[in-house]
């Protein structure tokens, strides 16, 4: 975790610093999926943390709460995480460094924030700070919190422990109990420009930025990481059957992606239609501009309602992408659905 934050983020940090000196005891942060939101608010933590805070509002990196910061023992934080950010970076969001690591090799680590780990933060809330200043608690992703998780952390926001802060990010606010946002000040996270976002991307070592932040809708810590999962081939793969779809190749696609994670391909095949739907209304292209020609000749010809079919057939299948019985029937269903709605 390093004590910085991302370019486009310091106008949002110079924003945030006039609310300490009245700290609401929870904020949420919303913006984007993968633009960096939890990298800034464990920066954030670590700043409220600090016992010598440096002028712009960042901590000093170097007094002894820093420093258990760093080493992910700070007796007055609490990070709480679905279980499977703890052994990889999701999509679309980043954030590894194994901290909580726990022999679980036999089951899936779960993507939700279970009751266990709010009910966990009791006893932590309940016994006074070590440092005589702030408990911080930082919650991400907040949609991952399941009903009961939500019910309970609901109860601790009502009646807020004193001296403890709140820091949780969303990337979806609609998808958040009302009660929970009413509990907390929200604060925008902004998406970065375009120009900004690649001369980061270009600056981590990144080859060909321009395309990697397009085809993730300019979010570029997505960008990063997808650049870095190595599915490049398989999303080509993927796309080449999306711009000339046929039954045959519909099959043989599904046999080649039977190994890729689902949602990443239902992922990309939502992006391309969201592109062919995009060019059919305003003739412009978010995610893939390099098939301009292809997505042009599927737009012309594709009734909108049969669009339509498409794109609801691929948000429903996001769903199941996680579990699917079969990953290749799961596939060549798509794959041929897509087929019958395009051709
Ligand atoms: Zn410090």
């Amino acid at each position: 975790m390093s004590n910085s934050i991302y370019p486009w983020q310091e106008a949002a940090w110079s924003q945030l610093q006039q609310l300490r000196s009245r700290m609401p005891h929870a904020i949420l942060f919303h913006g984007a999926a993968g633009t960096g939101k939890a990298d800034f608010i464990e920066t954030f933590a670590q700043a409220l943390l600090c016992e010598n805070g440096r002028p712009d509002g960042h901590a000093c990196g170097t007094c002894v709460s820093c420093g258990w910061f760093s080493q992910h023992n700070h007796p007055d934080y609490r990070r709480v995480r679905p279980e499977s950010f703890e052994d990889e970076a999701p999509e679309g969001e980043e954030g590894t460094d194994g901290e909580g690591k726990k022999a679980k090799a036999s089951k899936t680590p779960s993507k939700e924030i279970k009751i266990e780990q709010i009910r966990n933060l009791a006893d932590f809330m309940n016994i006074s700070t070590h440092r005589q200043g702030l408990r911080v608690v930082v919650v991400y992703p907040a949609e991952a919190l399941n009903t009961p998780a939500s019910n309970a952390l609901l109860k601790t926001l009502e009646e807020p422990p004193p001296g403890t802060v709140f820091l949780l990010s969303s990337n979806s606010l609609d998808r958040l109990l009302p009660t929970i946002l009413s509990r907390c000040r929200k604060f925008a996270l902004p998406m970065p420009d375009h120009a900004q976002a690649a001369a980061w991307l270009k600056a981590q070592g990144l080859a060909d930025a321009d395309s990697w932040l397009r085809e993730q809708g300019g979010a570029p810590l997505a960008a990063l990481a997808q650049s870095e999962t190595g599915n490049r081939d398989e999303m080509e793969t993927l796309l080449q059957l999306l711009a000339h779809p046929s039954v045959d190749g519909a099959l043989k696609t599904a046999d080649k992606l039977s190994k890729t994670p689902l949602s990443s391909v239902v992922s990309w095949q939502q992006r391309w239609l969201y592109d062919v739907f995009s060019y059919k209304l305003s003739g412009s292209i978010r995610y893939f501009p390099r098939y301009q020609k292809e997505l042009a000749a599927l737009a012309g010809k594709v009734h909108t309602s049969n669009l339509l079919r498409a794109i609801k057939g691929a948000n429903a299948r996001r769903a199941t992408a996680d579990h699917p019985l079969s990953p290749k029937l799961f596939l060549e269903d798509l794959l041929l659905d897509y087929t019958t709605c395009c051709t």
